[in-house]
């Protein structure tokens, strides 16, 4: 019999790409939607596995709805990609967040342990839990010092998951994810906002793309190459965490012009505070200006993870590296511009 796997956040990102990876792998795929769509799920349709995926519906903030699905799917593997994913909403929603990100964690593993306990679990753990950090690079030993209700949040996802397998046997593992990138990454998040606003500069439909913090570093790798790490985890004879990250950091505005660059487009740049006159007039395009208001009430130290532990347990290292990654992404929203083709 084939082996089952439930996916939740399963519309998002790393969902898609965990989804094809096992419907690749022979598995049958359950995938968890707060609503069954009407239309296939749009990055479904992008890696061609619309048809290949159960759709059920799920909520996180629902206990019933995630006690019915684990009874009647009784999983081999769940993975729990599903969350209130970006930082900066959780200034404005903490209570929304802590619930989802948290709570609903708590929720599933209890679902897992009265209903199906021999099944694998996958927390989606996250580098914000570091925050504000003082050794570098992090590994699965260093402190946690969370900055902002998602890292706060996330850290107690963590901290359950790492208790039930301690307490109840349960093989659960979380991934302490840095920051993972693609094509399919959600406008909001500052990669995707770049190489959408670039895309769109570059065909005459945008003047302006304002960032926030050009000089933030980040530890950016391919969100194809860290689900492969999530289905290794499940495969160990026990659970365990693990750090998946490239061990590089990048700057924004190293990513922005990685990014022109792959799609021919020369970036000029406009200063925080700089006024009409402090800019160069010489051309009448203004390409990328900072603006506070995209600063983090705090922001996090830098962050950048030592994946020493599952380069030697899990066999991993990330394949794609930064210009691959950006010149990826730039050149598919740039595609997709010129088809009107932007469904997400
Ligand atoms: P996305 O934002 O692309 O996807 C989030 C998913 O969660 C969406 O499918 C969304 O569904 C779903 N979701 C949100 N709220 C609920 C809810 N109440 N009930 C059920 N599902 C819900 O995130 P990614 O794919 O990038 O990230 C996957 C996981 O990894 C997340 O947990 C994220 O926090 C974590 N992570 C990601 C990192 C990254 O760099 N990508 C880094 C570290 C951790 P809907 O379509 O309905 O909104």
């Amino acid at each position: 019999m084939a082996p089952t796997a439930f996916v939740t956040g399963i519309s998002g990102q790393d969902g898609a790409y965990l989804a094809k990876l096992l419907v690749e792998k022979g598995y049958k795929v359950y995938g968890g939607v707060r609503r069954l769509p009407e239309a296939p799920l749009p990055r479904l349709v992008e890696l061609g596995i619309a048809g290949e995926v159960e759709l059920c519906r799920f909520d996180l903030a629902d206990l019933s709805m995630i006690q019915d699905a684990v009874e009647r799917v009784r999983p081999d593997e769940f993975y729990n990609l599903g969350a209130q994913s970006f930082v900066g909403s959780s200034w404005q929603q903490p209570l929304y967040t802590a619930d989802i990100d948290a709570v609903a964690v708590c929720r599933i593993l209890e679902a897992i342990r009265a209903r199906s306990p021999q099944t694998r679990f996958f927390q989606a753990s996250t580098s914000e839990m570091f925050g504000a950090v003082r050794e570098m690079p992090q590994s699965e030993d260093t402190p946690f010092r969370p900055r902002s209700p998602y890292g706060v949040a996330k850290l107690y996802g963590h901290g359950i998951t790492v208790n039930y397998r301690e307490s109840y046997g349960i093989h659960a593992s979380c991934g302490i994810l840095f920051n993972h990138e693609s094509p399919l990454r959600g406008a909001e998040f500052v990669t995707r906002k770049i190489t959408l606003g670039l895309a769109r500069i570059a065909q005459g439909r945008q003047e302006l793309l304002e960032l926030g913090n050009l000089s933030a570093k980040r530890d950016w790798g391919f969100a194809g190459d860290y689900v492969e790490a999530m289905w290794r985890m499940l495969q160990q004879p026990a659970g365990d965490d693990f750090i998946l990250a490239t061990g590089t950091t990048t700057t924004v505005r190293r990513f922005v012009e990685a990014a022109g660059a792959a799609i021919g487009l020369e970036i000029e740049w406009r200063g925080e505070g700089e006024g009409e006159e402090g800019f160069d007039r010489r051309s009448n395009k203004r390409v990328v200006a900072v603006n506070p208001a995209f600063f983090r009430p705090v922001d996090i130290d830098v962050l950048v993870g030592n994946a020493s532990k599952a380069r030697e347990r899990l066999g991993w290292s990330p394949a794609m590296d930064l210009s691959e990654l950006a010149a990826l992404m730039a050149r598919t929203d740039h595609d997709r511009v010129a088809r009107g083709a932007v469904t997400f």
